[in-house]
């Protein structure tokens, strides 16, 4: 069983440490800023063997040869990106496995956010790292991808099991609420979640992780089937890909 630390950075960044205690190796993922990593792995008495790069983004891979050049570390990020991913050392892509101590996780490929995205999927564990895919209550914006792209990269993700815990890279989950009960005003199981989520942030306590299964119940980008949404876009009876490509555009709007 992996331990994993959540390091809140940046505005509103989350950055993860995953820690297999019968071995000691400790990684990290998408290391915006040095010093809080440090500061957490100080704590613990930990040291740092691993980065694991979800996209090139600077708030995801700003770290990386600090780091590095402190830990002598490897840095595992996209194949498919390899030339915009600082210091990166070993390429993966979808079907990859990728080693942290004793436990392994799955890559996945999945564009939309920028095209050479990927997301890390710790079976044992049930912990999924999506970075600026899947967010809870929404999905990435599209600045290299097209919405089929992003669609079917959310789909990858959606086949996981529901008791998965969705490590996503940004706290932007009630900004996402607003938004998602415009889209889906009758979604009780939505707005159940918006009460606890201004709960939760009122409390300065972080929404994140989900779960696969809440974001399946909540999450309008994972919902183009839902009645309720495709009637609030006008596109009742479209094609899952046309209703997903609607209701992002219109979060760009919002
Ligand atoms: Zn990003
Ligand atoms: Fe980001």
């Amino acid at each position: 069983m992996l331990e994993i630390v959540q390091i809140p950075v940046l505005q509103d960044n989350y950055v993860y440490l995953i820690h297999c205690a019968e071995t000691g190796d400790t990684a990290v993922v998408d290391p915006a800023v040095a010093e809080p990593v440090v500061a957490a792995l100080e704590a613990r008495g930990w040291t740092l063997n691993h980065i694991f790069n979800t996209h090139h983004h600077f708030d995801h891979v700003g770290a990386n040869r600090e780091l590095k050049a402190k830990y002598g570390l490897k840095i595992t990020g996209p194949a498919a990106d390899r030339d915009r991913i600082p210091g990166i050392d070993i390429a993966v892509g979808d079907g990859d496995q990728v080693w942290l101590g004793d436990e392994a996780a799955t890559v996945y490929d999945v564009p939309g956010h920028t095209t050479g995205h990927i997301a890390y999927h710790f079976g044992a564990s049930q912990a999924l790292f999506c970075g600026d895919t899947l967010f809870a209550l929404g999905c990435g914006r599209l600045f290299e991808g097209t919405p089929d792209q992003m669609w079917q990269s959310l789909g990858k993700l959606m086949r996981l099991p529901d008791e998965t815990q969705v490590y996503c890279a940004h706290e932007y989950t009630l900004a996402n609420a607003r938004f998602a009960v415009t889209v889906e005003p009758h979604n009780k199981a939505l707005l159940a979640r918006m009460d606890d989520i201004r709960a939760m942030r009122e409390h300065g306590e972080p929404t994140v992780p989900s779960t696969l299964g809440i974001e399946k119940a909540t999450n309008p980008f994972l919902r183009p089937m839902s009645e309720d949404i495709q009637e609030t876009v006008g596109l009742l009876g479209a094609p899952l890909p046309a209703v997903f490509a609607e209701v992002r555009r219109r979060k760009d709007d919002f």
